[in-house]
């Protein structure tokens, strides 16, 4: 991982150390040294209205907002605001950072954004369910043309219609069962037609992947998840490309997107753990998606990190690492006994969203979120975020409630059409 590669050491006298992007997590968006004693953590300034020392200073601040970071008006952002877009657009290698009040926000606000009445968009089936129930209610309403392609992105290509397709949306890997897309892929056939490039890049959380360095003109990142951390507030973003900044920053401000300083202070206090806590759900999930993977009642986990989930070669040459996140398959397609497992859990609890320190089970059909081509699955489905606890803990969790389901084990007949 570079994160744990030795700086190099230069030989001149008086060069700059070039910290790790480790230690940068650590000391990005923090006030700047040489300006006298400070806080080590960016203050929380609260504001609406700002005031001006004449009417030449305010006449200025406004004319400057327009491309820098200056106090104009408290829905503009305050210092701690941007300290978190400077952060954020540090850790995604982007131009800036838009803030968004929620991750769907920030997906949302992409979309109506940067496209137009007769514009086609290709998503991927395996889009975040509220992104897919927005693409298939509002953005017909708005006049764009929606069209969903298979969860691996093999008929990308074929479903592009130069001309008219304006914008590729990804996310990788894809929600609930972790499907995993070619990013560098998507970026040349959206270059081909001169259409956006979007990626929402939440399960990374601008850690583990860094899509504008693949070819990306935006990465969309619910903050709410590990970034925050502590399943405690919601926040979105999106970190642009030069090209794609200004017109999301116009429309943020036209329809009054703005974010709480004291969301903000959260996040960045979040960020500082970041990559101690995606290692540790990493380790955890492993352990506990290879406990899984043993257990006669189960016929599948999905975690990209597995050798042998169909998108392990292209997440090991894109990530930098894994998360928490996993879905596990029974045999059994019971509901009922499926619904009785995630009852009989005591460490996880039942909820959605995920990225908190904390375990989480719920259970998911995935069929129902999926409209591209044949669906294999045919057991029932459990998602799972595997989180700081014991894993030793976690498993015997899981055993009892395996248990307490009552689970039929024997695998249903052999699928010729299943690999
Ligand atoms: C949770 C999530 C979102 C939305 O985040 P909120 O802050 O809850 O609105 C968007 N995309 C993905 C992939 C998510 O998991």
């Amino acid at each position: 991982m570079p994160g744990n590669s030795r700086p190099t050491a230069s030989p001149e006298a008086g060069a700059r150390m070039q910290p790790t992007r480790t230690t940068r997590l650590l000391q990005t968006g923090r006030p700047p040294a040489g300006q006298g004693p400070r806080p080590v953590n960016p203050p929380v300034m609260r504001a609406s209205t700002v005031v001006f020392d004449s009417v030449a200073e305010w006449r200025a601040a406004r004319q400057q907002r327009q491309t820098r970071q200056v106090l104009s008006y408290g829905a503009r952002g305050t210092q701690t605001t941007f300290a978190l877009e400077n952060a954020l657009s540090e850790l995604e290698k982007g131009h800036r950072t838009q803030l968004y009040p929620t991750g769907l926000a920030a997906a949302t606000q992409v979309l109506m954004a940067l496209l137009r009445p007769g514009e086609h968009l290709l998503i991927t089936d395996a889009v975040y369910a509220p992104v897919r129930h927005f693409c298939s209610t509002w953005l017909p309403a708005l006049g764009v043309d929606c069209e969903f392609y298979a969860a691996d992105g093999h008929d990308v290509a074929a479903r592009l219609r130069p001309g008219k397709t304006r914008m590729i949306y990804a996310e990788v890997p894809g929600s609930l069962l972790n499907d995993m897309l070619d990013l560098p892929a998507l970026a040349a056939l959206a270059r081909s037609c001169g259409a956006w490039l979007a990626v929402d890049n939440t399960w990374a959380s601008g850690w583990l992947l860094n899509p504008l360095t693949l070819g990306a003109d935006i990465s969309i990142l619910a903050a709410t998840k590990y970034i925050a951390g502590h399943s405690d507030l919601l926040l979105g973003a999106a970190v642009c490309n030069e090209r794609a900044y200004p017109v999301l920053a116009h429309f943020s401000e036209s329809t009054g997107q703005t974010v709480s300083p004291d969301d903000a202070a959260l996040a960045l206090r979040g960020l500082r753990t970041l990559e101690l806590r995606l290692e540790r759900h990493e380790r955890n999930a492993l352990a506990v998606a290879q406990w899984l993977g043993r257990q006669p009642a189960v016929a599948r986990v999905f975690h990209p990190a597995l050798p042998d989930d169909p998108g392990h070669a292209l997440w090991k040459r894109d990530f930098k690492g894994g998360n928490g996140l996993l879905a596990v398959e029974f045999h059994d397609p019971d509901p009922g006994r499926r619904d009785r497992f995630v009852d009989a859990l005591e460490c996880f609890g039942i909820g959605a969203s995920w990225g908190g320190f904390e375990s989480l089970a719920v259970p998911i059909d995935p069929a129902a979120l999926r409209s591209v081509g044949a669906w294999h699955g045919r057991g029932s489905f459990v998602r799972l975020h595997v989180g700081l606890e014991s894993p030793e803990d976690l498993c015997q969790d899981l055993m009892q409630a395996i248990v307490a389901a009552q689970f039929t084990t024997a695998p249903p007949q052999p699928d010729p059409d299943r690999s």
